[in-house]
């Protein structure tokens, strides 16, 4: 029987609230740099780091995702953390992906630098790491020089799993959107032109 390549899947968790040019560039050129044949997007649930911030309902942020990702053939998204609900764990999204795809798939959880240096806080990081690599972008702001440091002996047992990835930087956050659209600031150009459409149909980010 002819063996069959193993498939090689990228894994990009976030928030996306919104989803913005910043997520996007870093899941193509991770997908490009480590010849990946797919990258699904896995809107959270509720991250754990922002329990006491107001999060937008999880169906906008996954039609938002869906509508950024829907003109590249190799993007997909998965609502494996949406239907899990409550908090979203790294190691859950994994073990759920894990079920749905092929055993012998090769698996890339992509992170930016500020989400991979605070590892050491997420729910059984050992156990993550046993599950998928990462790759590491870069992101304006965050030196992952610090890397090694800031995870110590965590680094050091590791790192041949943990990818550092240099991509086109790109100094645009959530955060900032969602402050710029409070304020009915111009967001034009930051995130598809589609989420902005979305956004302001739905009155998202007091922006009504
Ligand atoms: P917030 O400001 O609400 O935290 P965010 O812009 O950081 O939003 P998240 O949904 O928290 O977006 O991020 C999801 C993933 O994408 C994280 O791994 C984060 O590090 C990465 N990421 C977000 N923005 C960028 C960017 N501009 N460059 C590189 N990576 C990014
Ligand atoms: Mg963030």
């Amino acid at each position: 029987m002819a063996e069959v390549k193993a498939e090689r899947v990228g894994i990009m968790g976030g928030t996306f609230d919104p989803i913005h040019y910043g997520h996007l560039v870093a899941a193509e050129a991770a997908r490009e740099a480590f010849s990946l044949e797919r990258i699904i997007f896995v809107p959270a649930g509720i991250p754990p780091h922002k329990v006491q911030e107001e999060v937008t309902p999880a169906r906008h942020r996954y039609l938002m995702t869906l509508l950024a990702i829907m003109s590249n053939p190799y993007f997909e998204i998965s609502r494996v953390d949406m239907e899990r609900g409550g908090v979203t764990y790294t190691v859950d999204t994994l073990a759920d992906l894990e079920k749905e795809l092929p055993p012998n798939t090769v698996i890339y959880f992509i992170t930016g630098a500020d989400a991979i240096l605070e590892i050491l806080s997420w729910k059984s990081p050992d156990q993550v790491l046993s599950m998928a690599d990462f790759i590491a972008v870069t992101r304006p702001g965050y030196d992952l020089e610090r890397l090694s440091k800031a995870l110590g002996p965590f680094y050091l047992k590791f790192q041949e799993q943990i990818h550092i990835l240099e991509v086109p930087p790109v100094g645009i956050s959530s955060t900032d959107l969602r402050c710029r659209l409070r304020e009915g600031r111009s967001v034009r150009y930051l995130l598809p032109e589609t989420v902005v459409t979305y956004i302001d149909n739905k009155g998202l980010y007091g922006n009504g």
